[in-house]
C-alpha cells in the first residue's frame, strides 16, 4: 500500500485496535472523500483493508459512476484491493418503496444502512474477513448510533462476521478528511445520495435561492476555504458537508 511517506508521518498515531486483534478488514465506501480518513488511517496502522463499493441507493447513474470513480482512482494510487459490487438499483428501490417521503435520519435511511451493510456482510463472510466497517459515520450530518446499528444488525445475520464501531470522526478524523478531499481534488457530491435527497436538497436550495444541483460539476481544491462546512446556514442533510 502505497501512502507517500512524508503523508504517513504527518498523521497522528490513533489506537485503532481491530476487534478480535484481527489484521485483515473489509470497508463498505460510501464514497471516496469519506473513506480517504479511513483509508489513510488503516494504513499507518498496518491494517490489511479491502475496500467495497456497494451503493446502489445512489441516483442518477451518472453520479454514481463519479463517485465509484473517484474511489476506484483512490484505491489504485494507493494500490489497495477495491470491489466493485453490484449496481442493483431496482432492488433498492423496491426496499425504499413507501418511504419516499421519509426524513433523512429515518426508516429509509436505515433500510438504505441495513441493505448496503448486508450485503457487505455476506462479502465478508464469503472472502475470509471476519471484521467489516464502514465511512458511513464520518460524515458529521449522519446519525452514528443509526449506522452502527445497521452494521451490528447486518452482522447478526453472518456467523463469524463482526461489525467495528469505530468512531472515525475522533482524535480528528472529521477535520482530516476535508483536508484530504481537497489534497486529492475528490468530487464534491453535494446530496446523500438517492433520489429522494436529491429532490430534497434542491427544495432547500430552491427556497434559500440557490441554483439547483448540478452533478458532476463540483471537485474539492486546495483553495475551498475550511470554514465552508461550518457554516450554521448549511442544510444538514447531505453526505459529505455538500452545502457551502
Ligand atoms: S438520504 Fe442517504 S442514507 Fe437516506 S435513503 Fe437516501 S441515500 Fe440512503
Amino acid at each position: 500500500m502505497k501512502l507517500e511517506q512524508n503523508i504517513l508521518q504527518q498523521r497522528p498515531e490513533i489506537d485503532l485496535t481491530v476487534p478480535y486483534g484481527e489484521s485483515r478488514v473489509l470497508l463498505h465506501s460510501c464514497c471516496a472523500p469519506c473513506s480517504g480518513e479511513l483509508i489513510e488511517a488503516m494504513i499507518k496502522a498496518g491494517i490489511d483493508l479491502t475496500i467495497f463499493f456497494y451503493n446502489p441507493n445512489i441516483h442518477p447513474k451518472k453520479e454514481y459512476e463519479i463517485r465509484k470513480n473517484e474511489n476506484i482512482r483512490y484505491a489504485k494510487k494507493l494500490g489497495i484491493p477495491i470491489v466493485d459490487a453490484d449496481y442493483d438499483v431496482q432492488n433498492w428501490f423496491n426496499k425504499a418503496s413507501g418511504m419516499e417521503n421519509e426524513p433523512e435520519k429515518g426508516i429509509r435511511c436505515t433500510m438504505c444502512f441495513d441493505m448496503r451493510f448486508v450485503r457487505t456482510a455476506q462479502y465478508a463472510k464469503e472472502h475470509g474477513f471476519k471484521i467489516f466497517t464502514s465511512s458511513l459515520g464520518l460524515s458529521r450530518w449522519k446519525d452514528m448510533e443509526q449506522i452502527n446499528r445497521s452494521g451490528e444488525f447486518a452482522a447478526s445475520f453472518v456467523d463469524g462476521v463482526t461489525y467495528w464501531t469505530y468512531n472515525w470522526r475522533k482524535q480528528g478524523g472529521g477535520a482530516r478528511m476535508y483536508d484530504i478531499a481537497k489534497r486529492e481534488e475528490f468530487y464534491k457530491q453535494e446530496y446523500c445520495g438517492c433520489i429522494y435527497s436529491l429532490r430534497d436538497t434542491n427544495n432547500w436550495r430552491e427556497k434559500n435561492g440557490r441554483e439547483k444541483i448540478a452533478i458532476g460539476e463540483e471537485f474539492y481544491q486546495q483553495k475551498i476555504n475550511d470554514n465552508h462546512s461550518n457554516s450554521p446556514e448549511h442544510k444538514p442533510n447531505v453526505c459529505f458537508g455538500g452545502e457551502e
